[in-house]
């Protein structure tokens, strides 16, 4: 296939640095963003734009996207990746937390997609790929307030599918399960960190983000008139 630019969000890290790592091996030119821009530098990859962006800052994003275009061409696929995952109990959670996840699990994906969905229907080309979660099909115990942002996701993922098909944009959302990334490591409470973690090792390991990153590549991949929509990934036991 035609090597393209890919802008990946919350490249520094887990998910996000493994699909980097992938695509860049594919040959495609990259965008990558994230707070930690030391970490996305240390990937060391070539035809790698990295810029300190925070997402939740609509215009930072959207410069960064029209420095890498100047470079590398339009982008292909924007790969919304960036997110937070901040457990806790409704009635006992700092509701900044859910605010912080809400700005950037649903309202930055938003920005993102109006960054480059524009220019994606008047080529009649182009891919938009959300993580979303399996936590955007189904609750855990203490995720409501981030199952929300994943309902959120996998909602506005399929809607923007709808509306855009017909200019033959894809737009698709792959739904993972537990994933050995950094993730568990924004919440606050140290009880349910506990609680999350003996799950995990009940369950005998989860997916590596590889696992993901290599279904995300598989996805890209396919010819542009095929949209495989919607992946629900998990580590077999995980039930
Ligand atoms: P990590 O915590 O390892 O990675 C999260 C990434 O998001 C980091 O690169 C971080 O970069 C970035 N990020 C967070 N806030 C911002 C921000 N304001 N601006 C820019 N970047 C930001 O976790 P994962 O790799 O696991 O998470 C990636 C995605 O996968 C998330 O959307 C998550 O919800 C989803 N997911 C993860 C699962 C798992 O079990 N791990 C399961 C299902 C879905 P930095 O801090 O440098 O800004």
């Amino acid at each position: 296939m035609a090597k393209s630019l890919i802008v990946i969000t919350g490249a520094s890290s887990g998910i996000g640095a493994a699909m980097a790592k992938r695509f860049s091996a594919a040959g495609h030119s990259l965008l990558l963003v994230a707070r930690r821009i030391e970490k996305i530098e240390a990937l060391g990859l070539p035809n790698a734009m990295c810029r300190q962006v925070d997402v939740t800052d609509s215009e930072a994003f959207k410069a960064a996207i029209k420095e890498a275009e100047a470079k590398f061409g339009a982008v292909d696929c924007l790969i919304n990746n960036a997110g937070l995952m901040m457990l806790g109990q409704i009635d006992t959670q700092d509701p900044s937390e859910w605010q912080r996840m809400y700005d950037v699990n649903v309202m930055a994906l938003l920005n993102g997609m109006q960054a480059v969905l524009a220019d994606m229907k008047a080529r009649n080309h182009g891919t938009i790929m959300n993580i979303s979660s399996i936590a955007g099909k189904k609750s855990f115990p203490n995720h409501a307030a981030y199952v929300g942002t994943k309902f959120a996701v996998s909602a506005i993922t399929e809607n923007v599918r709808e509306e855009v098909a017909d200019t033959g944009v894809r737009v698709m959302a792959i739904c993972p399960g537990a994933v050995e990334t950094e993730l568990l490591g924004h919440t606050s409470d140290q009880e349910i960190i506990d609680g999350y973690q003996a799950w995990k090792d009940a369950m005998g390991g989860v997916l590596h983000a590889d696992d993901i990153a290599r279904t995300a590549e598989f996805m890209y991949a396919q010819p542009q008139g095929v949209n495989i929509r919607d992946v629900v990934i998990t580590a077999t036991r995980q039930q």
